[in-house]
């Protein structure tokens, strides 16, 4: 059945997004960006009578009155730290300290990472963790999958998922090439099961009175914790059934509920991570920029299969090309010679997945976000009109990754500390049981919810 309206149907049960038709002036543009970017088929849809939706949000961007807007999930945040014996854990993405400040009169790529930790703190965290440790985390198991599925040559080339936009896609369109996808979970999803074992049992906390809060550029990840999978935690403590992350804020969220308590960075103390798992490295923080992933999986891979650290400009088509949508690149590591593809937009992979379907064009690893340049472009990130912001974003990581001394997820003295005292070593018997997660066919999306 066609739409009659140019609009997109979004469901009133979306996770991420909301829709207010008072304000809706039927431009279309945000049926647009869907088919164009995200390549989602918006003339189809479910038994509800609502469009195929990805949850990246990028709808949100381009609405030019406000009708779509990111779900706001602040009164969820406020009402755990209202409750008497809830510990509140935040979580920041690597994304989000380049682009936080800019709705406080900083430039786009500034780092505001301290005086975001010291508002946070403000706002009513107990502690603040860096996502960046979980991106390690994420690296160590994705590099050990990359290296034994190229040993047997199976599943090539491997899916990263870091983008829930991503793997959704993959799993309604695709679900044929599910097993490509990396089984690793995400660094939002890896911290926060970190947070509800290992912190709890160290600082001898019920993980049931723990609140973990993710914050994110990304309205995808709204829907991601929601995943009836993303319940890692309580099936490793065995003690009931609860999410490994209770609630995801945007940058936008934050910053809103910032200004209702008139709070500025700007007037607010420098406050670092708290100790547990507040170090990243540089591979860890370019995850935020489209081709970090990749990266950052390569430097560790090449490490363990040679037992050598990277030369220092090892890809380094990262930084050069961030405005393109789609880099190929040629890496030798040992005696492997890998054929990789970074991209962004959906619709940019769906030439991609069509050749590893019908056996053509080898790759070994498949990069795929959402968003544009990556998740400094993410839907959660404040609206700047300057459209080279994603781009200014993703040069401030790019360049802090530079400036470190740390820059290898196996150097990282959190990550090694997880693995001596929990997890033993990537994919042990207790990591794939916890950090690794499987995905669904979903093709009767397109039909039905
Ligand atoms: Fe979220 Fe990043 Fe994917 Fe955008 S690119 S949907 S911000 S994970």
């Amino acid at each position: 059945m066609e739409f009659v309206k140019k609009r997109l149907l979004i469901s009133d049960n979306n996770p991420s997004i909301v829709f207010n038709a008072k304000k809706c002036i039927d431009c279309g543009l945000c049926r647009m960006i869907c088919k164009s970017t995200n390549g989602i088929d918006v003339d189809k849809h479910n038994a509800e009578g609502v469009a195929v939706c990805v949850n990246c949000g990028q709808c949100s961007v381009v609405c030019p009155t406000g009708a779509i807007c990111e779900r706001d999930d602040v009164d969820l945040v406020k009402k755990a730290i209202k409750t008497k014996g809830k510990v509140i854990v935040f979580h920041t993405a690597p994304a989000v300290r380049v682009a936080f400040g800019e709705a406080f009169g900083y430039s786009a790529g500034d780092n505001v990472e301290k005086k975001m930790v010291g508002l946070l703190r403000k706002l009513g965290a107990d502690y603040v963790f860096d996502t960046t440790f979980g991106a390690d985390m994420t690296v160590m198991e994705e590099a050990t999958e990359l290296v034994q599925r190229l040993k047997l040559n199976k599943d090539l080339p491997l899916f990263t998922n870091c983008c829930p936009a991503w793997y959704k896609f993959v799993e309604i369109y695709y679900p044929d090439l599910i097993n490509h996808i990396t089984t690793v979970r995400t660094p939002v999803n890896i911290t926060s099961i970190c947070i509800k074992t290992y912190f709890a049992s160290k600082l001898n906390i019920d993980p049931k009175n723990i609140f973990v809060v993710s914050i994110t550029p990304c309205t995808a990840k709204k829907f991601e914790i929601l995943r009836k999978e993303m319940n890692s935690a309580s099936q490793y403590n065995k003690d009931g059934e609860y999410q490994d992350t209770d609630a995801v804020l945007t940058v936008k969220e934050v910053v809103k509920w910032a200004k209702s308590r008139n709070l500025d960075i700007k007037n607010i103390a420098d406050s670092n991570f708290d100790s547990m798992f507040s170090r990243g490295s540089g591979a860890g923080v370019i995850f935020g920029s489209t081709g970090g992933v990749m990266e950052a999986t390569l430097r560790t891979a090449y490490y363990f299969i040679t037992g050598k650290r990277p030369p220092n400009k090892f890809l380094n088509f990262n930084k050069v090309h961030t405005y393109e949508k789609v880099k190929e690149a040629r890496v030798r590591i040992g005696e492997y010679n890998l054929k990789v593809v970074v991209i962004t937009g959906l619709d940019n992979a769906r030439k991609f997945l069509d050749d590893v379907k019908n056996g053509k064009n080898h790759y070994d690893i498949l990069e795929v976000m959402a968003c544009p340049s990556g998740c400094v472009g993410g839907a959660g990130q404040p609206k700047n009109i300057n459209k080279s912001a994603p781009y200014r974003r993703a040069m401030g990581l790019l360049n802090y990754d530079e400036k470190l001394n740390l820059r290898y997820s196996f150097k990282n003295p959190d990550v090694i500390r997880m693995y001596n005292e929990f997890f033993g070593y990537p994919m042990s018997e207790v990591s794939l049981k916890v950090l690794h997660t499987s995905y669904k066919a979903k093709q009767n999306y397109l039909t039905k919810e």
